[in-house]
Formats: C-alpha cells, structure tokens, sequence
C-alpha cells in the first residue's frame, strides 16, 4: 500500500501515518524526519538545508526529491510506504508520480487532514519533542508522563527551533502557497479522502482506518 498523508504544519499528519505503521507494517517516511537527521549529522545535506528549515522555509525541491527518491527504493519499501510531508510542492509530486510510474506502483490512497489554522498554531507552539528521537508530546494536549521530560529516555524536551511563531507563519504561508495546490492534484486523480482532523487522537485514526477497511 502506497499512501500520503497531507495536511498543514501541525494537523498530526506525523503522529497520524506513524500510528498505520504499528497496523499495517509498511514504513513511515517524514522528509521533514529526514532532513532533520542529515541536520543533526552535519551532512552536506544538512547544512544546506538548515538555514531553509529554521525559517520555516520549504528546503529546495531538488534536494528533497533526491533525498525521497533514495529512500523509496530501499527494500523496506518493497510492500509500500507511508509518506509525511512529502509532497510539498507540484514539482515534488511530479517527480514522485514519474518515479512510481516505471516500476507500475502508483499511489493508492491520499489522506488529507483538514484542520483550522488558528487550532494548529495553538498545537505547534505547544508541541515539545525528544532531542533523541522518541517522539513528541503536546504541554496540553498530550502531556509527557513527566513534566517536560521524554517518557521513554527521560531527557529534557525541546522546541523545534520551527516551532517559534515567526517560523509558524512562514510555514503556514508555504503551505497555502506551494502545498495547498496538492489537494485539487491528487482530488483530480480520485485519490483523495479528506478527513477532518479536529479531535483527538483516537478519534482521527479511527477515521483514516475507515478509509482503508
Ligand atoms: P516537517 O517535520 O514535515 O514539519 O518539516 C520540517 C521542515 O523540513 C519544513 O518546514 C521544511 O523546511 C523541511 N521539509 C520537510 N519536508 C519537505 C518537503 N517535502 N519539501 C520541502 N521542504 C521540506
């Protein structure tokens, strides 16, 4: 099963495609993880891409593509994958659809979380995540065990650098401007359900699975 999850910054689509991996066994890919990780190893990738990052920019299509296309190929991918925040672009979408189309494995499903801005904002800015990796908890929303600490190392949480509100509105207005035009894409290619993604966690994935029984 192919899939990809859209949605603007902060509609769960991480939390959301991370919870079909324990279901349907198929790996979840974030670019947004990704890019990270290269920032994190001080890759040439990675310093190329975290000045874009920082702002809330989107990091040049050329880069991401590469960096996408890579990871697809790799045996784990061979029964299908989970793809979140990618596409972001026309051009993204584009490339991955072409790259699918040589080995005749198009995807099937476009889950496409719908949710209010001024509900993301609240999200994004409460959002802290484990400088290791363990996951991300909401101050609010979904409290870590520990105040402010990982439940699964116990290290102290962070802000993502992007989730400060000058980044916030930078990515929110990406997302209009370069993303948005993905849901009429994918809408015209009868693969698009969208789901409103207000409510709580459960609620959400209970939706997306209806989509897939
Ligand atoms: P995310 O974790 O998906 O919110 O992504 C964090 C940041 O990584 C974004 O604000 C962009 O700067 C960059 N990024 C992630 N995925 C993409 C993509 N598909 N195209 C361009 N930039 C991306």
């Amino acid at each position: 099963m192919r899939v990809i999850f859209l949605g603007p910054p902060g509609s769960g689509k991480g939390t959301q495609a991370k919870r079909l991996v324990a279901s349907h066994g198929i790996p979840q890919i974030s670019t947004g993880d990704l890019l990270r990780e290269a920032v994190r190893d001080d890759t040439p990738l990675g310093r190329e891409a975290n000045g874009y990052m920082t702002a809330g920019n989107l990091v040049p299509d050329r880069l991401v593509i590469a960096l996408l296309l890579e990871r697809i190929r790799r045996p784990d991918c061979g029964g299908g994958f989970i793809l979140d925040g990618f596409p972001r672009t026309l051009a993204q979408a584009e490339a991955l659809e072409e790259a699918l189309k040589e080995k005749a494995q198009p995807v099937e499903v476009v889950v496409n979380l719908e949710i209010d801005t001024g509900e993301v904002v609240e999200r994004l800015i409460g959002r802290r995540v484990c400088p290791n990796g363990h996951g991300e908890w909401h101050i609010r929303f979904n409290p870590p065990k520990e105040a402010n600490r990982c439940d699964r190392c116990g290290d102290p949480l962070i802000q993502r650098e992007d989730d400060q509100e000058e980044s916030i509105r930078t990515r929110m207005e990406a997302y209009s401007r370069d993303t948005k035009p993905l849901i009429d894409y994918y809408r015209n290619q009868g693969l698009l359900h969208t789901i409103d993604a207000l409510g709580n966690l459960d609620q959400v994935t209970g939706k997306i699975e209806r989509i897939f029984s």
